[in-house]
């Protein structure tokens, strides 16, 4: 009988862990203990992130300890016909407990790697950000950074955070090894945010791994158990340190902490019941953003408006019509920030 098994999983699900939280803290020390059983060899940077290294390897795995929203406490999870469901109003935390429980399968296995638990990362990639400034230089030896954090079962994330962050030879390579060990995953460029986001400019092949949950985020979160430990046992085997290595990590510079605060936290989201309000953003645009993902649209035409010289606007105010702009207009504009661009669209001809 191993040590990383359904119970110990069971146990981490229980702890619902914003960042800062006494849960996490909890969680924290949980994780410890369990790495602590698996190896000797731990050690906590400054912000709280847990780093653990084995064996020779050009391969950075990671995985985040927080868990979304501002819900914590403890409970045990439901399962029911193989899925692990929420007992409540609150998200089931397989975001990612999931992915740690990949993480702690693959020491457990003795799979050379370093492994990196990052704090904060349901807050903006907090954890991460600070690993790729503070100690960015120790990054550079890796070839490839794999984060076990996205939903469904079949993506190898190509890019996120407005930008490639992998490419297209890797993440073929990498689903073809996984398919070979019996699973169904394909190179996907619809990656939204996680901690790799942060090292794209000194890593350069960075992608997320799906886990098997689906509607993270929200009281309605599920995980597939019965995927779960196949993805770990075909991880365990996939031959890592052979993937190709195509792209070139200086060929991006993106404000990825600033985008993966506001994406992590409030795009491409349900509204669950459960949350009283929805949180701040950081500035006006993001704000038009987010009221626009609310149904409202005013913001965004006032954000259109100030792209105009300030004399000129209410000339302009009948002629631009933000009904005119389809969703698939928002989103461009929201990875690019091209707002003259969305203007044009938006201008009543
Ligand atoms: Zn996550």
């Amino acid at each position: 009988m191993t040590y990383v098994n359904q119970s110990l999983y069971e146990e981490m699900l229980s702890y619902l862990r914003p960042m800062g939280t006494g849960y996490e803290i909890a969680f924290l020390l949980l994780l410890q203990r369990a790495l602590l059983t698996l190896d000797q060899d731990i050690e906590v940077d400054e912000f709280g992130n847990l780093w653990m290294e084995q064996g020779e390897s050009q391969t950075l795995f990671v995985a985040h300890t927080d868990t979304a929203g501002s819900s914590e406490g403890y409970r045990k999870p439901l399962l029911e016909g193989g899925f692990y469901k929420s007992p409540d109003k609150r998200p089931l935390g397989a975001d990612d407990t999931s992915g740690i429980y990949v993480l702690l399968t693959l020491i457990e296995a003795g799979v050379p790697g370093t492994y990196l638990f990052t704090r904060g990362e349901e807050s903006g990639g907090l954890g991460a950000e600070f690993v790729a400034r503070n100690l960015g230089d120790a990054l550079k030896k890796f070839k490839r950074a794999i984060a076990f954090d996205r939903r469904g079962s079949s993506s190898v994330i190509t890019h996120q955070a407005g930008g490639r962050c992998a490419s297209d030879t890797f993440a073929e390579a990498l689903s073809n090894q996984l398919n070979d060990l019996g699973l169904l995953y394909m190179p996907d460029n619809t990656g939204i945010y996680t901690d790799t986001a942060e090292f794209t400019e000194l890593i350069p092949e960075c992608t997320n791994i799906s886990v098997g949950y689906v509607k993270e985020h929200s009281c309605e979160e599920t995980q597939d158990w019965g995927f779960l430990q196949a993805l770990a046992q075909a991880a365990v085997r996939v031959q890592w340190e052979e993937l190709p290595t195509a792209r070139n990590p200086g060929e991006r510079k993106v404000h990825a902490t600033l985008r993966g605060k506001v994406h992590t936290t409030l795009r491409g989201k349900e509204y669950p019941a459960w949350w009283d309000e929805v949180p701040q953003a950081e500035d006006d645009v993001a704000q038009a953003f987010i009221a626009w993902d609310l149904g409202d649209r005013g913001p965004m035409k006032e954000v259109l408006l100030s792209a105009l010289p300030e004399g000129e606007r209410g000339m302009y105010r009948p002629l631009i019509d933000v009904d005119l702009l389809t969703q698939d207009d928002v989103d461009d504009a929201w990875y690019t920030e091209d707002f003259e661009d969305l203007l044009t669209k938006a201008w009543r001809h």
